[in-house]
């Protein structure tokens, strides 16, 4: 049958004989990771390595990447929200985690109870911790804006927040335990600045009587270029998943490995004619008669629409152009392709393997390898190997 019959009969695309094919699937290479998470720990050292999972730890899955991230040396985890750090200890991990994103509606009582350090930016953070009606005093990290300006007190506000965090402890409903700040990465200028006001922060604290068991600024960037900064932590976050935060050398140029794979099956191979038409639901412009192959993966599981245009999917060994793309499904140029229905296509996946990389894919959509990882929909499985 051709694809014009194909579209003649089933223009919608819901053949249901296509029910049974499978869809885009993310494989997410635990021993990839694994090795990622190791180089981390190794060029941070003696800092340890307080990985950041947030984000479903970037969409890899947030409880497989945080038990494999504490195989391979990381001794902490920092999870954004309380209620994510509230799942990793109901799995039973027992390490210290640290959140610092809170709405008024943050449980800081499971979070003193369950041993989930808290980062705080704010006098209201304090006195919310203060009127928890928790058993225990709860473990925080009090935050100082180092130029980020996302959250954190300013140079200003910080005399306040350190007095009352000390007053608050001196009445046992909390203890200070650290001192943290978030680098902007917009330069190592701007990072060599915030360094020096995190220092001079830290310095005014303990000229208030504030003593710091931890200290932590580093994230990425920083953590693998900025060696002063590492302090006793490193929030190592997207190197841990292969991608570079530096704009001169990609997650390879690290040493790094991606283990996320997401791939999609074909569905369909059809030879179609010039012209406008519609394969598979998919509308198509075609100036020459061409093969396309209907593919299994659409923007409704995270393919970024605007990298479409110009990037490109592993299909037969070769790096073919996307001609068009909907909601569950794309189509793809498979001229001069021996390919068939339930041959893989590899969206983005390992550089090592020859396969366009979220890298890649980020600089096609003007945006940034973590999120295009990040973004992969939550209805695509996530299959772990090694
Ligand atoms: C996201 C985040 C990290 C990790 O950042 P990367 O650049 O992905 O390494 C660390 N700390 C905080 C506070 C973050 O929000």
């Amino acid at each position: 049958m051709t694809s014009t019959d194909l579209n003649r009969h089933d223009p919608a695309g819901t053949d249901p004989a296509e029910a049974h094919l499978d869809a885009a699937v993310a494989t997410v290479d635990l021993a990839a990771f694994r090795r990622n998470v190791e180089l981390l720990v190794a060029t941070a050292a003696p800092a340890e390595v307080m990985l950041a999972v947030k984000a479903n730890a970037y969409g890899h899955g947030m409880l497989p990447i945080s038990l494999t991230a504490l195989e391979a040396g990381a001794t902490a985890l920092a999870v954004l929200e309380v209620s994510a750090g509230l799942e990793l200890r109901a799995a039973g991990i027992g390490v210290p985690l640290f959140a610092w994103l809170h709405g008024r509606d943050t449980d800081f009582k499971a979070a003193a109870e369950s041993k989930i350090d808290v980062g705080v930016s704010a006098v209201w953070q304090l006195e919310a911790i203060a009127k928890s009606g928790a058993r225990v005093p709860a473990r925080v990290h009090l935050k100082i804006d180092t130029g980020l300006s996302r959250n954190g007190a300013s140079a200003e506000d910080w005399p306040e927040l350190v007095t009352t965090a000390l007053h608050l402890e001196s009445q046992g409903f909390l203890e200070v335990y650290g001192a943290w700040s978030h680098l902007a990465d917009a330069s190592t200028s701007d990072d060599e600045i915030a360094l020096a006001k995190f220092t001079i922060a830290v310095e005014v604290a303990e000229s208030l009587g504030a003593t710091f068991e931890k200290l932590h600024l580093a994230a990425s960037s920083a953590g693998l270029r900025m060696p002063k900064a590492r302090f006793d932590y490193v929030r190592f976050g997207i190197a841990a998943f292969g991608i570079s935060p530096f704009d001169d050398v990609d997650g390879q140029g690290l040493g790094l490995e991606a283990p996320m794979t997401l791939s999609a099956p074909v569905i369909a191979v059809s030879d179609l004619d010039a012209g406008h038409g519609w394969f598979g639901g998919l509308e198509y412009d075609l100036a020459e008669p061409a093969r396309l192959a209907l593919v299994a993966a659409g923007f409704g599981d995270g393919v970024q629409s605007p990298a479409a245009d110009t990037a490109e999917v592993l299909l037969g060994g070769e790096r073919r152009r996307i001609v068009s793309l909907g909601v569950d499904r794309m189509l793809v140029d498979a001229d001069d392709l021996t390919v068939a229905a339930g041959d893989t296509v590899v969206l983005f996946g390992s550089a090592e393997r020859g396969e366009p990389t979220a890298e890649q894919w980020a600089a096609h959509a003007d945006s940034i390898g973590d999120e295009i990882v990040s973004s992969v929909a939550p209805r695509v499985p996530r299959r772990y190997i090694n």
